[in-house]
């Protein structure tokens, strides 16, 4: 654990204490981060001292403001291993899913997993592709031995996370990609936990689209991104029309600009990019490689102590990304939840928008604790005294 102690980052995030300023064990992180302060600060001075509105202003504040506007797009796109102009802002990776599954040309047959979230699910329905779903291996991870006998020329797309928000299991991006591409089908990747937690380089990954949210990589809500081969996003048309995705207009017809612009549609999310770039810095400048042992030492560690209470059922698999689910037999999650919640520790207990996972696993809801950057072992520590409270209050 000598790499938790080194890391915790908990003195950057004014949000990591209680009204009462007693240490807050926040373990809620995939569902979203707490804000460093390098975050809130760059979003505080575009809101302030710098804002104006972005690629229409004559003035210099205006011209400023789109060049960090700019600047941000190419942070991101370097934080993943993308061109900058293969990077879409969206709203989160929730639009950036939509958008693909609405805009891409050809919709046909995706092939899906049982554990994706409701948001690389609900999509695809709604725009009218064919659903087909993977199964799972015992301990939870996408069987991409199954993937590859199900996979027909039939199949457009390929759509699989990265992370699962529930289990922490991590998906073979690369063999993924591989099995889709060798059927003419395009991988999608809903990367909203990995972005976080594993180094991520689309270039090396041979995926075809990647989406994500910034305020689950402890940036500002209101944003996120779809990268896209360059060539892909160029085929496809447009799927919100307004401002700033124009070429010229008439009544009689538009024509569009070329990607990215042709995808944002209205103006953009000005404050929150600025805000998404200082968060890649930050987590950069810490480095990815020490997050994922940070995170994969905090697992081990409470896996290992809720394995040794005997009335602990434990999900996933052992190799997960930071994300731990569990159920404490004879006690609903939410209850878990509130009585840990008595504790000033805060995890997440629910369907975690993942309910065809928990139909798989036979449960309405899991307990689950998620760890980020700022996590450590007195974290760790206070959820297993409260979940010894919890079995006291229970009998
Ligand atoms: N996919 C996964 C795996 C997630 O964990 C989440 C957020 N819980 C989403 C997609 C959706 O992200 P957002 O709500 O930020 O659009």
């Amino acid at each position: 654990m000598s790499e938790g102690r080194v890391l915790s980052r908990k003195a950057d995030f004014p949000g990591m204490v209680t009204a009462d300023g007693q240490p807050w064990h926040y373990l809620d992180t995939a569902a979203t981060a707490q804000k460093p302060r390098a975050v809130i600060d760059a979003v505080a001075a575009a809101l302030g001292k710098d804002y104006a509105t972005v690629h229409r202003g004559v003035y210099s504040r205006s011209a400023e403001m789109t060049l960090g506007y700019e600047a941000a797009r190419r942070t991101v796109a370097k934080f993943i291993g993308a061109q900058e102009d293969e990077i879409v802002f969206t709203r989160g990776a929730t639009e950036a899913i939509n958008l693909v599954a609405y805009s891409y040309p050809a919709k046909g047959r995706v092939l899906l997993s049982q554990l994706e979230h409701h948001s690389n699910i609900v999509p695809w329905q709604l725009a009218g592709w064919q659903v087909d779903v993977c199964p799972l291996t015992e301990d939870g991870r996408i069987d991409l031995d199954a993937a590859e006998a199900m996979l027909t020329s039939d199949h457009e797309m390929v759509a699989l996370a990265h992370v699962s928000n529930v289990l922490g299991s991590e998906l073979d991006v690369a063999r993924a990609a591989a099995l889709a591409h060798s059927v003419g089908a395009r991988l999608l990747v809903d990367g909203c936990q990995a972005v976080p937690r594993l180094a991520v380089d689309v270039a090396a990954l041979g995926c075809d689209f990647y989406a994500f949210s910034a305020h689950k990589l402890y940036g500002p809500t209101g944003i996120g991104a779809l990268w896209g081969r360059a060539d892909l996003l160029d085929a496809m048309p447009p799927w919100q029309g307004g401002g700033a995705m124009i070429e010229r207009v008439t009544f009689e017809g538009s024509t569009y600009a070329p990607p990215p612009q042709r995808f944002e549609a209205g103006t953009p999310a000005i404050v929150e990019a600025i805000g998404f770039a200082a968060a890649c810095d930050y987590v950069s400048n810490i480095g990815l490689a020490l997050i994922e042992a940070h995170e994969r030492a905090l697992v081990a560690r409470t896996r290992d102590a809720l394995r040794r209470m005997n009335d602990i059922t434990l999900f996933g698999p052992e190799e997960s990304a930071g994300i731990v689910s569990f159920a404490l037999d004879g006690v609903h999650p939410h209850d878990l939840g509130t009585i840990l919640d008595e504790e000033n520790v805060a995890i997440r207990a629910g369907h975690h928008c993942a309910q065809p996972l928990m139909d798989h696993l036979g449960i309405p809801a899991t307990a689950r604790a998620s760890f980020g950057l700022y996590s450590d072992e007195s974290d760790v520590e206070a959820l297993i005294r409260g979940i010894e409270r919890t079995k006291a209050i229970f009998g």
